[in-house]
């Protein structure tokens, strides 16, 4: 796993040598020695992880921090600061201006790449996610990124995992302060409790009795409902070895006993903010797919979709030896009614057209808006006789009641015709069957409208 990683620091000397470090390990490395010159790389997402000194001439690394996570361009580059100053006011002041995390100089080898290969991994998902969510940009939906952008990260709901009362009562009403906040003091059911709960943030103490902590960070990682939970560990100071083991399982972050009351919240923040990042753009995915296959107007799948699908089941049905039925509807003079009664009419009686074959056909059925006023539904397991007979119900169920349309105050009549036809032998094209569909769609307009011709007739 590669990343781009911009270093920026004013002294040469301090690039050149987290330069060395990182390329040692096969990070591609870029660098900068001010403020402007990070932010223009970071624009033209040139870097997948930005390490930043914080004391620098004309635009300091905190400024140059809030830039980036203030800029929906590039707010979700994490950006890790990397100081002389070592207090707690300092590391909550960097995170405060949306830093990832907080380093220290000297920064050690093992800490620095654990952070930056943890940090990386992360990256990639939100890239990926990124990527297939701009789809979902380019039709018109909220942009993550702004929402991101102004989230303050309060208001989580957060599981804290502790047994030590003296620990998660000072822990406990900290994190009530921002959050609402769930105790568990018995680590065997902490797993369950965190699956159960629909958690923003797992928080972990590493040094529970009896009990590995790492090895219920290690099992929230791989259970399905509590993957994309961020974990925060709490660890005792002396305890190295086992935090970078925790970084390399899955761990999003750590703070060190004593905890600090503004640093936990400032992480439990940053965590929280990340996680309503990710689950916006997996929302989003999902929502462009669903677009992407769905009719606007009726709800009911699309052209597209139903192409595609169409030729599955006409593969199943062949395979399988069973009888495939297939109808085209088409609303009789719909222009008549646009020009009557107006396009909104017009689109209140596709909307409730689509309601009526809703609830005329079965969960195995596939019905979806063909194109303006023509409606296709597929049929498995549907011989001849009895699509005919699904037809004319349907037809029934939109002749026999009028339509309301303009919010209730008109009602008008509306009738549709129907083309049938069925999968005839194994292997036929399924354009072949749409084919005889709307031929036999044609003779039932030809023939007077509001009514079944099926193709075999
Ligand atoms: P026929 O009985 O022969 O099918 O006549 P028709 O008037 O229904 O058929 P025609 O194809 O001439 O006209 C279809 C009309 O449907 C024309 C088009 O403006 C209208 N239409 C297509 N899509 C929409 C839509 O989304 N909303 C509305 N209101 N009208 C639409
Ligand atoms: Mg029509
Ligand atoms: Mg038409």
């Amino acid at each position: 796993m590669t990343a781009r990683i911009l270093v920026v620091d004013d002294v040469p000397a301090n690039v050149k040598l987290l330069e060395a470090r990182l390329s040692a390990e096969y990070f591609d490395v870029t660098t900068a020695s001010n403020g402007a010159e990070a932010l223009a790389v970071c624009a033209r997402a040139e870097c997948d992880i930005v390490l930043l000194d914080v004391m620098m001439p004309d635009m300091d690394g905190f400024e140059v921090c809030r830039r980036l996570k203030s800029n929906p361009a590039t707010h979700y580059i994490p950006v890790v600061m990397i100081t002389a100053l070592d207090s707690p006011a300092d590391r909550v002041r960097g995170l405060e201006a949306g830093a990832d995390d907080f380093l220290t100089k000297p920064v050690s080898d093992v800490v620095l790449l654990a952070r930056v290969r943890s940090l990386t991994r992360l990256k990639m998902m939100t890239d990926e996610l990124r990527m297939r969510a701009i789809t979902s940009l380019e039709i018109g939906m909220e942009a993550p990124e702004r929402s991101a952008v102004a989230d303050t990260g309060k208001g989580g709901r957060i599981l804290l995992v502790d047994d030590r009362p003296a620990s998660y009562e000072r822990l406990a009403p900290m994190l009530a302060a921002e959050h609402s906040v769930d105790v568990e003091p018995d680590p065997s059911q902490a797993l369950f409790h965190a699956a159960e709960g629909d958690y923003d943030l797992l928080i972990v103490s590493l040094s529970l009795d009896n009990f590995d902590g790492l090895r219920l960070c290690s099992q929230a990682r791989s259970l399905e409902r509590t993957r994309q939970v961020p974990i925060l560990a709490i660890s005792d100071a002396d305890n190295n070895a086992r935090l970078l083991r925790g970084l390399e399982i899955g761990v999003n972050d750590y703070l060190l006993r004593p905890v600090d009351r503004n640093e936990l919240l400032a992480r439990a923040r940053t965590q929280i903010r990340k996680r309503r990042y990710t689950d916006h753009l997996r929302d989003n995915v999902q929502n462009s797919i669903e677009m992407a296959i769905t009719d606007a107007l009726t709800g009911l799948h699309n052209r597209r979709y139903m192409e595609s699908h169409l030729a599955t089941l006409a593969e199943q049905a062949s395979a399988r030896g069973k009888p495939l039925a297939l109808m085209i509807l088409d609303i009789d003079f719909f222009k008549a009614i646009n020009d009557t009664y107006g396009h909104d009419a017009g689109d209140d009686v596709l909307r409730e057209f689509a309601v009526r074959i809703r609830k005329s056909i079965r969960g195995i059925d596939l019905a979806c808006r063909y194109g303006g006023e023509e409606f296709v539904i597929v049929m498995p397991e549907t011989d001849p006789h009895v699509a005919g007979m699904v037809a004319e119900r349907l037809r029934r169920s939109i002749a026999g009641e009028k339509f309301a349309v303009d919010k209730g105050d008109k009602r008008i009549d509306v009738t549709i015709s129907i083309g049938l036809s069925t999968l005839e032998r194994k292997g036929e094209p399924v354009a072949d069957v749409l084919k005889r569909a709307d031929k036999a769609l044609y003779r039932a307009k030809h023939d007077g409208r509001n009514r079944v011709v099926s193709d075999a007739a």
